[in-house]
């Protein structure tokens, strides 16, 4: 169908890796079911997409029965100030810039023939909600985290009554509706008085201060995983799970399209060369990063367990991180290939890989749960630490590494784990568990399932309203040529 003829949705994300592979994701799959998706984030990302991905980002590109586009904002960055991707300096940016940054583009897109009927954003970025609002635009929020994690954060922000633990120290534990009891280490670490990430507890508050306002909560989860969740929450908040958006059916176009922030480095010929469940897969995502002492620990233990493997090590920030040891790539060069970035999705679908030593993003722990992979989970700070509780002891697809005191995870116990959950005796049942939600994600997102069903009423509700909205501007006699959108779409 021709563009100006399609309800426009606008989504924008937050700019890290974790929040662009979702929401772009996400456009993908509303485009598919006929609408034009502008895709954006800050300028900064665009160029990183760019420069790692064979994107085509100046056209738009058809998907399905629709249509996608890319188009970025300017934060303002000062990019001769060597602290300006810092994550409290970011945050303040986007607050300060991308209000009036965002409004300008949805302007534009009026002037373009193209008006915005409908403006999606994710969390991180609370004052997109009340831009789109105020420039009477309808909106929706694509949740990037797990059910568990939204209703620990619904009740922090919400219920007064509830006591949360202040340290990791605390005897408090929290027992929320429909979830396990949370020990301190189980809680999401934003809420802790220790956290040092205070940017990111605000901007959390404020996302859920002003939630009302979005029409509809997506979720990047699917009922099936969650249920018992979902369920408690009904009347206080309604959550869609729409999840999970990796395995959503995707035409060839949209395969192409890519989120990645790194360019990948090829290993998939690498992986073809080993024997089926043969190797372990080692990535702490996109934002993680080990001191010396730890990272030398998780090369002793990776080392030891005499296993093959995929390391992904992102080069190392600052001259304080020395990066990986020079010992290790001599002697292990043999059996394990390190990289600097990978196609993740494909990986965890490669049938040589047997177990996945993970941070437990949330991302992550969805590629892998619809990959039908056990995990070694070893969180370090955010939701990745009620991810992990939920992996080994609600899922039950792997294990957790535990720490010694001073928070240090020694070398015994990466060897540990991971023998445990390619070869011990729990191993074959963790196996089964991981290929059970691999096969209830597909089913999920399959055509009339639960989240492909939750996905059409969004996009019936997008077209709907633009299509009143239609309505009313021909009425008016306002603008009836330059809002296209048939009454009957
Ligand atoms: N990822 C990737 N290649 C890598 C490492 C990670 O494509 O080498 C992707 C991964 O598939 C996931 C995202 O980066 O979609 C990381 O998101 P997650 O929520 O797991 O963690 P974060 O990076 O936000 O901590």
């Amino acid at each position: 169908m021709e563009e100006a003829k399609l309800a426009h949705v606008l989504v924008v994300t937050f700019p890290s890796q974790g929040h662009v592979n979702p929401v772009l994701r996400l456009a993908k799959r509303l485009a598919s079911k006929g609408l034009l998706v502008t895709f954006s984030s800050t300028e900064e990302a665009g160029l990183m997409m760019k420069k790692a991905t064979d994107n085509k980002a100046s056209t738009s590109i058809p998907i399905g029965k629709g249509k996608m586009r890319f188009e970025f904002f300017s934060d303002d960055p000062d990019l001769n100030d060597p602290n300006h991707t810092d994550l409290d300096a970011l945050m303040e940016r986007l607050e300060k810039n991308g209000p009036k940054a965002v409004a300008d583009l949805i302007d534009r897109q009026a002037k373009e023939g193209r008006p915005v009927s409908c403006v999606i954003s994710n969390p991180f970025l609370p004052w997109v909600l009340d831009v789109a609002t105020d420039a009477g635009i309808q909106t929706g929020l694509l949740w990037v985290q797990s059910c568990a994690v939204f209703t620990a954060y619904y009740h922090y922000c919400n219920d007064p009554t509830i006591k949360y633990p202040a340290t990791l120290e605390s005897e408090i534990s929290v027992e929320l509706p429909g979830m396990p009891v949370l020990a301190p280490a189980d809680i999401p670490s934003f809420m802790l008085e220790t956290n040092p990430y205070k940017s990111l507890t605000d901007v959390i508050v404020n996302q859920f201060k002003n939630i009302k306002k979005a029409s509809w909560v997506m979720v990047e989860s699917f009922m099936e995983l969650e249920r018992p969740i979902i369920e408690a929450l009904e009347g206080k908040a309604s959550l869609l799970p729409i999840g999970p958006l990796l395995k959503s059916p995707q035409d060839v176009e949209s395969k192409t399209i890519r989120g990645d922030l790194w360019k990948s480095a090829d290993c998939i010929e690498w992986l073809d060369s080993h024997e089926p469940g043969s190797v372990v897969y080692v990535s702490l995502g996109s934002v993680v990063v080990l001191d010396n002492e730890q990272l030398e620990e998780m090369a002793w233990g990776i080392k030891n367990s005499g296993r093959k493997f995929l390391w992904v090590v992102k080069p190392a920030p600052n001259e304080n991180e020395k990066g990986l040891p020079e010992w290790f790539l001599k002697e292990t060069a043999e059996r394990g290939m390190v990289v600097p970035w990978c196609p993740q999705e494909e990986v965890l679908l490669h049938p040589s890989v047997a177990c996945f030593f993970t941070h437990c993003g949330w991302n992550s722990s969805m590629e892998s749960l619809c990959s039908g992979v056990p995990v070694v989970g070893f969180p370090q700070w955010g939701d990745q630490v009620t991810n992990a509780k939920f992996l080994a002891d609600v899922f039950s697809v792997g294990v957790r590494v535990k720490a010694d005191k001073g928070s240090l995870v020694s070398r015994e116990e990466v060897e540990r784990c991971i023998s445990e959950v390619v070869g011990g005796p729990r191993a074959e049942e963790m196996k089964k568990m991981a290929i059970k939600w691999k096969e209830a994600a597909a089913e999920a997102v399959s055509v009339g399932g639960s989240s492909d069903r939750n996905i059409q009423a969004v996009v019936d509700d997008i077209k709907q309203k633009a299509a009143n909205l239609h309505a009313i501007k021909v009425d008016n006699g306002v603008i009836n040529d330059v809002c296209t959108i048939p009454l009957t779409n």
